[in-house]
């Protein structure tokens, strides 16, 4: 018998025994290591955002794991021993619909995921199917890397894909709103990327200091000081080369447009709630010649990426780990994580 946390309906997720799964031919079984929370499995949970999640489900996309076995002829088709520990972008996709083969299989009209349509990693055992074996998916994860730290990688990969659209690079002015695990992964990359200055507007005082901590340049609370402000000193009076939303705010949108230099770079990359309806001067995006770029999620190229910087170390997770539980407490890490209480919060059964 294997232990799951089963969505059953709004607001209702319960430690259920059940058999381990016995994988049929092509299908591969994996023993999770380590499950991080995601804001989507709250909003999953809370029932506002079920995407068409049918319960019973177990959730969580944010995966660790060890090859555990093989259904007849799986094997050969994964190509990676038992025992290998692997992480896995959530999406199943097609490899054949348009976007799958112009680099838009974020996009894929056939897109299933972990988590959604099939049960995810909040259990001790997960059943890949064999169309989604077929898909080489999963990634091996090297023994330095710890698996709280591998479960990272598809947050990480969503950033990823965040800063190819914002083009940060050598020299910029980069402005990110929030510092939440995210923002704090923006700021770690856009380092990386060679930006000069990196500036983070955040209200919590405590998630200030770890931005500082992430390479952060300059922190500012918004509820205090005028970010624009802090921009221009920064800038030469002019504003930032790129700003990311790294928090789902939608009157944010107004101020990232006004807070980036003429041709500045504004990417949408946190969520909103509901519509998401804002209100901006276009203008702003007229008259400044901007360029305005959402993301959503991540291909496997930006998966790969992901887990080679965290796997290289130039990418530190360590520090996003905030919490641990056992599955026996996965209602606990849902709470710490709606709270805001802590950064990344992961299940390990
Ligand atoms: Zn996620
Ligand atoms: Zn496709």
């Amino acid at each position: 018998m294997m232990r799951g946390a089963f969505f059953l309906g709004p607001n209702e997720m319960a430690l259920r025994d059940v058999p381990v799964p016995v994988p049929a031919p092509g299908e591969a079984l994996l023993r999770i290591e380590a499950c991080a929370v995601c804001g989507t499995d709250l909003r999953i949970l809370s029932g506002g955002k079920t995407r068409g999640v049918v319960p019973p489900r177990v959730l969580g996309h944010e995966i660790a794991a060890t090859v555990a076995s093989y259904g007849e002829g799986a094997a050969a088709v994964v190509g990676l021993p038992v025992g290998t520990r692997v992480t896995l972008p959530p999406g199943i996709t097609c490899g054949a619909c348009r976007f799958c083969v112009t680099g838009l299989e974020n996009h894929c009209t056939r897109r299933e995921a972990f988590g959604y349509k099939y049960d995810g990693g909040f259990a001790e055992y997960m059943l890949m199917p064999a169309h989604a074996a077929r898909r080489q998916m999963l990634f091996t994860v090297p023994n330095s890397l710890p698996a709280a730290e591998a479960s990272l990688a598809e947050p990480l990969a969503c950033v990823v894909n965040g800063q190819r659209k914002s083009q940060v690079t050598v020299g910029d002015v980069v402005l990110i709103a929030g510092a939440g695990p995210i923002g704090l992964m923006h700021v770690q990359m856009s380092r990386l990327a060679g930006a000069r200055a990196v500036i983070v507007s955040e209200p919590s005082p405590a998630r200030r200091e770890q931005a500082l901590a992430m390479g952060a340049t300059e922190v500012v609370d918004p509820t205090v000081h005028d970010v624009g402000d802090v921009i221009r000193a920064r800038a030469g009076g002019f504003g930032a080369d790129v700003a990311i939303a790294a928090i789902g705010v939608p009157g944010l949108v107004h101020d990232l447009l006004r807070w980036v230099r003429p041709g500045g770079r504004v990417n949408l990359f946190a969520g909103y709630a509901g519509a998401g309806e804002a209100t901006i001067s276009a203008n702003l995006i007229h008259y400044g010649e901007l360029v305005v770029t959402g993301t959503s999620a991540c291909t496997s190229e930006d998966f790969r990426v992901a887990l080679a910087l965290l796997s290289e170390g130039r990418i530190d997770a360590g520090p996003l780990v905030s919490h641990r539980f056992p599955l026996a407490e996965v209602h606990e890490a849902f709470d710490v994580t709606r709270r805001g209480a802590g950064l990344r919060v992961v299940v390990t059964p």
